[in-house]
């Protein structure tokens, strides 16, 4: 059997700059504080616990002084920086460009929104870190949409400013937009609605779409490799899964069904932005041993 491991896999840039910065205070410290997992890829964060990366909770991390914390790529509110502040810890602040920039974006424009009447949206998922880190840049006052559900929650008196976790699905994105401006029309019948759309979805993962798709059509199976926790991982393997039906999604070579390999000659390996190349490695060296 001909063993592929696609090379356009594996982490995006700000998953790989929070490893490589989670590293380097490793071999300079031996030990530090990640405040949640540094990425959604159980296999990654036991292997960086095995060289001293632990892993706190906002509890834990509210009772720590004098040592230093780890803040992923996700991003974090500012209360984290002021809990920070007042314990003399030492953030390691990994948060992704991109998502800082967001902060940024989502901060300077909830400053004027007294004078505009306006409202932030923020269309992602409840309790998501990155989301957790937007909402906080509004003093928590953003209205977090998941699903159409939520839309009531919207004042339809004020204007919309929608924006996105950078992780959401495109399409998905542009059909909230449409239902929150058919919510607006609704309960303002005569005027125009009031939606100002912000599309911060980070194309490192919908770039990756296309190849994708071609990748999984040009293997009889496909195995997708990502913690079954990880947003992007869970979309990408949507993707691969409509492209080719033959698709898997494992966590490990563990997850393996060797009933999946009956008269194949060909497999590709994929993973999401969180997942390790070293992982769809041994899920090769799994295959090859077993199976090639
Ligand atoms: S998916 Fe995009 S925004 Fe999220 S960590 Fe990766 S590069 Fe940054």
């Amino acid at each position: 059997m001909q063993i592929t491991i696609d090379n356009k896999s594996s982490y995006c840039f700000g998953v790989k700059n929070a490893i490589g910065q989670a590293g380097a205070m490793l071999d300079e410290d031996g030990t530090l504080f990640s405040l949640g997992k540094i990425v959604h890829n159980q296999q990654e964060v036991e292997r960086l616990g095995a060289r001293g990366l632990k892993v706190i909770s906002y509890e834990e991390f509210a009772k720590l002084r004098d040592c230093k914390v780890l803040i992923r790529a996700h991003g974090e509110p500012p209360s984290t920086y002021e809990t920070a502040y007042r314990n003399n810890i030492t953030l390691i602040d990994a948060t992704c460009p991109i998502v800082k920039h967001l902060q940024r974006k989502v901060k300077n424009l909830f400053e004027t929104l007294e004078e505009t009447n306006g409202q932030v949206v923020i269309y992602g998922k409840k309790n998501h870190p990155e989301v957790n880190g937007l909402a906080g840049q509004t003093n928590d006052q953003a209205v977090v949409v998941s699903t159409e559900r939520d839309i009531g929650k919207i004042d339809p008196e004020k204007a919309v400013h929608l924006y996105a976790q950078t992780t959401m699905n495109p399409q998905d994105y542009e059909l909230i937009a449409r239902q929150i401006t058919a919510y607006l029309k609704e309960k303002n019948p005569g005027k125009a609605p009031q939606i100002h759309m912000h599309d911060t979805i980070c194309r490192q993962v919908s770039n990756r779409i296309a190849h994708l798709e071609k990748f999984a059509t040009s293997h009889e199976v496909l195995l997708f490799v990502s913690g079954k926790d990880s947003s992007n991982g869970r979309f990408l393997f949507e993707v691969c899964r409509k492209a080719n039906p033959a698709s898997y999604h494992i966590e490990d070579h563990t997850g393996i069904d060797p009933a999946w390999f009956k008269q194949v000659k060909t497999t590709g390996i994929s993973g999401a932005t969180s997942t390790p190349m070293w992982l769809m490695q041994r899920v090769k060296d799994f295959l090859m041993n077993n199976f090639a």
